[in-house]
């Protein structure tokens, strides 16, 4: 059976592995030309139910805890005076539930856990059967793992990713530690989240000493695209917020956040699925990953059960995934009401 993959994700890869474990190979096609091509962005916290589930059926569960950071889960909230609303630290025997691990260190272990020519780097496919280099894409099974504008989608359904009104701006602060101490302190070793309403900063401290940014701006445009300008934005914040922009170098990344209908299903195909955000894109709450990685996991599991028959193993992943998906799509869509109210609903959410 050929079991074409496209995209090496946190899904297509866990995909990848766990059918690698189970005795049936595949080949992943990847549009980045090589494994450094890209910075692989901020952490991801993988939660014991479903991002971890999957990477103990892949085989790499020791191999996360060895990389993951126990007190990257700390959480600091505020609201926009500045107030101190919630502090958890971690403690240093707490259970690892949802530890982080930065996601350059995740991909490295999955592509590290797959036999040489797994992957095919430079292969961006165009359409269902051809890649951007012309060749032909062929396949007995084929999965879409290939992210939000999913070039496999469209052999499934018609559905498309809609902006929510959410705009985001990435920034970062280079060696906290060093080049900014009292900042440092401020964000503590984990998450910093002042949040005000339809407005917000969270900061994530990554392994590299550097923190990751985050402003959120909800329907309203979103200011100009220079440090001074986004810091204005918060100038009537607490003061370590728009010092917390200022501090940033100036690589600064905009984002619409956009969403698949919540619950989205399509008629089984008998040889054709969808894994991740290309089956299921909701707002970044924490579950996306996590869930990308389960729909791995599952879809391998269900193909090795009768691997002569993998239209029976479509519709049963799908029916797994399905409602799984549907109902952290709707958790997510919660999360990201409460947000946008401010840190006062989310210190509701967080004490209950
Ligand atoms: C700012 C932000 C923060 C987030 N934080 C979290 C978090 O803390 N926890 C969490 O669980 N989730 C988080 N998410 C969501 C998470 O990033 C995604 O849900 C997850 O990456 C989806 O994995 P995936 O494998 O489905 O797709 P992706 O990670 O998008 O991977 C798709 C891969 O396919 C490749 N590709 C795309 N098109 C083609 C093509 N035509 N041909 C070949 N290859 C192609 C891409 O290059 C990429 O490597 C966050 C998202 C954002 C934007």
């Amino acid at each position: 059976m050929k079991i074409a993959i496209i995209g090496a994700g946190p899904g297509g890869l866990t995909l990848a592995r766990t059918l690698h474990v189970l005795g049936l190979e595949s080949t992943v096609y990847e549009r980045e030309p090589s494994r450094d091509a890209r910075g692989q962005g901020g952490m991801l916290d993988l939660h014991a139910d479903t991002g971890q589930l999957a990477l103990r059926a892949a085989g790499l569960h020791a191999g996360f805890l060895a990389l993951a950071r126990r007190e990257g889960q700390d959480l600091r909230l505020l609201d926009e005076t500045g107030t101190l609303l919630l502090q958890q630290d971690t403690p240093d025997d707490a259970p690892m539930d949802r530890p982080e691990i930065d996601r350059a260190d995740l991909r490295d272990l999955l592509l590290d856990s797959l036999p040489a020519g797994t992957v095919r780097w430079g292969k961006a496919l165009a359409d269902a059967t051809h890649f951007d280099d012309g060749s032909t894409l062929e396949y007995d099974v084929l999965v879409g793992a290939d992210g939000a504008r999913s070039r496999v989608r469209p052999l499934l359904t018609d559905a498309q990713p809609a902006p929510i009104g959410v705009e985001t701006v990435e920034l970062g602060i280079p060696d906290v530690d060093r080049t900014h101490p009292y900042l440092s302190t401020v964000l503590g070793r984990g998450n910093y989240w002042a949040l005000g309403p339809g407005q917000g900063l969270s900061a994530q401290r990554n392994g590299s000493g550097r923190v990751r940014v985050y402003l959120t701006f909800e329907n309203r445009d979103r200011p100009a695209l220079t440090k001074e300008a986004l810091a204005e934005a918060f100038a009537d914040w607490g003061p370590d917020v728009p010092a917390l922009i200022r501090a940033c170098d100036d690589v600064i990344v905009p984002r619409t956040i956009t969403t698949l209908p919540v619950g989205l299903r399509w008629t089984p195909h008998p040889a054709v699925t969808l894994i991740g955000d290309a089956a299921h894109l909701m707002p970044p709450s924490g579950e996306g990953a996590n869930q990308a990685m389960l729909d791995g996991a599952e879809l391998a599991q269900a193909l090795a059960s009768d691997p002569g028959y993998p239209a029976a193993a479509i519709r049963a992943y799908e029916a797994m995934m399905f409602p799984r998906t549907a109902d952290a799509a709707r958790r997510s869509a919660q999360i990201r009401k409460m947000v946008s109210a401010g840190a006062h609903e989310m210190l509701t959410f967080f004490t209950r």
